[in-house]
């Protein structure tokens, strides 16, 4: 016998349908034959007569079978043995099973191994039989429909509107058990993708969806991917969150556990008169508390967190009454040449400040990392970098002599197509060269997603700005990487120079860092120097510029005029 299919019309018409395939695994030539009959006119029939030969047909063609018939008593195998071996393979795992039987002791087990009906024989009229074996495709393909719109093709977990629906669901029938909603996010997973690619990210995410699935396998929940590496999980409440993130991390990233960090934000016991979306909001808040963190992964929506929420929303909302107010105060923090014996100014840099109407003064640090995460960071940059080259470019006219000025360019701002005409048409604009801009760009932006800010900062460096590469030392980058990166001048990490100088800390790592900025050929800056004994042991390690408390904190424009004058009278050429 061949596999030859019998009923192998093609479309009349480029565009119609095909005939859906049904396998029929029958040895019975007369029993074979006469459903072959009543089956042929709907569907393409194709016939295997032994079970050898069905499973050579449903390894080549799983995918294009809409129904297998299927006879228990075959002479090479058994049916449930077909039945047993399709269910467990994944290719054949979803094609609906009609088992061909006289046997009724047969169908509880048939049943139990995932058939979905039963012809019995001798069969039926034609039309019981085709009724059943096309209420079998339907059903199956509506199943499949249905799988496909509610679970996301990468992890099989669902998508995230299905979730939480059926989150709300899972309350409705379970209302006293207590749940948790988690958050599970992928630490800096751009740099998986750009280090490793994208299949081997996909193949992570996909891992991470099955570890989270068997997790829950046993307490119950339900779990989506909510976007490209951000998983939900809602469950009974659960008390391990360690050894759940544990168990999902080992499971999910085996060998490779150092390349993958995985963050999880925790909203316990979860409020069941609050939206299912702002339970896991929280929980997501949680979890970018300790987004980069390499000690904590864990994190929980606590009364504190609730508390910092609440204060962020007020700041949020007060953002376009702050910009259109002027609350936002740009501050200039000079910058010293240490070379000479005594210091000359040669530089600031402008520095936001929010001067609150009702909270007062509020300082960076609290709400620059909050309008980075909210997207409104863009406009504030702006208004910063428009208002301090005013102010420079009125010093220049005013002194006859520039102040170079730097300021601070977010990593999301370097994902502004329009960045460096912005830039351009400012510094124009109020008479200053593009040299006497500065642009401070944090050493993470450049480790995050190297490729594209490279090619920003390039195009920057190219029209003439001077490139500061900023908290150097706190990021990741190898020397390898930032002997090839486009910079002017690297800004020491304060933090650096704060320990080297504390009570037993090491002056040598500074040491080696100059070596290093010497080798690039790169001229360096240090922030944080609060006292002259730190001023002079950065000079003779060969530090050619200070920034700090020493000299002076950020000040109002008016407060910084005065380091201008003291330097204009201190280097005016002598009569
Ligand atoms: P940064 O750019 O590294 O700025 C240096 C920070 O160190 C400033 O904090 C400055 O006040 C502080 N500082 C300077 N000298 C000393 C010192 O001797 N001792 C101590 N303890 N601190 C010193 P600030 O102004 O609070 O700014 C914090 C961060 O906020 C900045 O770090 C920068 O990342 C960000 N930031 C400030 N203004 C802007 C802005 O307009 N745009 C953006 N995107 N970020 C800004
Ligand atoms: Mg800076
Ligand atoms: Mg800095």
């Amino acid at each position: 016998m061949t596999d030859a299919i019998r009923e192998s019309e093609l479309p009349a018409e480029p565009g119609a349908l095909r005939k859906r395939k049904i396998l029929i695994v029958e040895d019975e030539f007369v029993n074979r034959e006469i459903l072959i009959a009543m089956l042929v006119s709907e569907y393409e029939m194709i016939p295997a007569e032994s079970g050898a030969e069905a499973e050579k047909i449903l390894s080549r063609q799983c995918a294009e079978l809409s129904l297998v018939l299927l006879d228990l008593n075959l002479p090479d195998r058994h049916g449930l043995d077909i039945l047993r071996g399709m269910k467990a393979d994944p290719c054949t795992a979803k094609i609906p099973v009609i088992i061909l039987t006289s046997d009724k002791e047969a169908e509880v087990e048939c049943l139990n191994l995932g058939a979905i009906d039963f012809i019995p024989k001798p069969y039926p009229i034609q039309k019981v039989v085709q009724a059943r074996v096309r209420r079998t495709i339907e059903l199956s393909e509506d199943r499949d429909l249905i799988r496909n719109t509610e679970r996301d093709h990468l992890t099989g977990l669902y998508t995230q509107e299905y979730f939480y629906r059926y989150a709300a669901q899972y309350d409705t029938f379970n209302p006293d058990v207590p749940t948790d909603a988690l958050v599970l996010d992928i630490n800096r997973f751009q740099m998986v993708n750009e280090r490793f690619g994208k299949q081997y990210a996909d193949g992570v995410l996909a891992r991470i969806g099955q570890a989270i699935a068997a997790a829950l396998g046993a307490g119950g929940g339900i779990a989506c991917r909510r976007s490209a590496d951000v998983f939900l999980v809602y469950c009974p409440h659960l008390t391990d969150w360690r050894a759940f993130l544990d168990g999902i991390v080992d499971a999910a990233c085996g060998a490779d556990r150092g390349r993958i960090r995985i963050r999880l934000g925790v909203c316990s016991e979860t409020d069941k008169s609050l939206e299912m979306q702002t339970r896991f909001d929280r929980a997501k808040y949680a979890a970018d508390t300790v987004r980069g963190s390499f000690k904590d992964c864990i994190a929980f929506y606590d009364k504190t967190l609730h508390e910092k929420e609440v204060f962020d929303e007020r700041l949020l909302d007060g953002f376009r009454a702050a910009i259109d107010g002027k609350q936002f105060k740009v501050y200039f923090q000079p910058k010293y040449d240490i070379r000479p014996e005594k210091p000359v100014l040669c530089g600031a840099e402008a520095l936001v400040r929010w001067i609150h109407p009702e909270l007062g003064f509020i300082s960076p640090g609290v709400f620059i990392p909050l309008f980075e995460n909210n997207g409104l960071i863009g406009t504030l940059d702006r208004y910063v970098w428009r208002e301090a080259v005013r102010q420079v470019g009125e010093w220049k006219k005013q002194y006859g002599r520039c102040v170079p000025v730097s300021v601070n360019v977010s990593r999301i701002d370097m994902l502004e197509p329009d960045l460096v005409d912005t830039l351009k048409e400012l510094v124009k604009g109020c008479g200053l060269e593009y040299g006497d801009l500065h642009l401070e760009i944090t050493e993470s932006a450049y480790t995050e997603d190297a490729k594209q800010i490279v090619s920003t900062v390039n195009s920057m460096r190219d029209t003439g700005f001077v490139i500061e590469m900023d908290d150097f030392g706190s990021g990741y980058s190898s020397l390898n990487m930032i002997s090839t990166l486009p910079i002017d001048v690297l800004k020491l990490d304060m933090m650096i120079i704060r320990n080297a100088f504390r009570e037993n800390g090491n002056v040598k790592i500074l040491k080696v860092i100059f070596e290093i900025a010497e080798t690039l050929e790169v001229p360096m800056i240090a922030e944080g120097v609060e006292t002259e004994e730190q001023m002079k042991a950065l000079r003779d390690m060969g530090c050619e510029m200070v920034q700090g408390y020493y000299f002076a904190p950020p000040l109002p424009a008016e407060g910084f005029e005065k380091h201008i004058g003291d330097w204009l009278s201190e280097t005016k050429p002598h009569a």
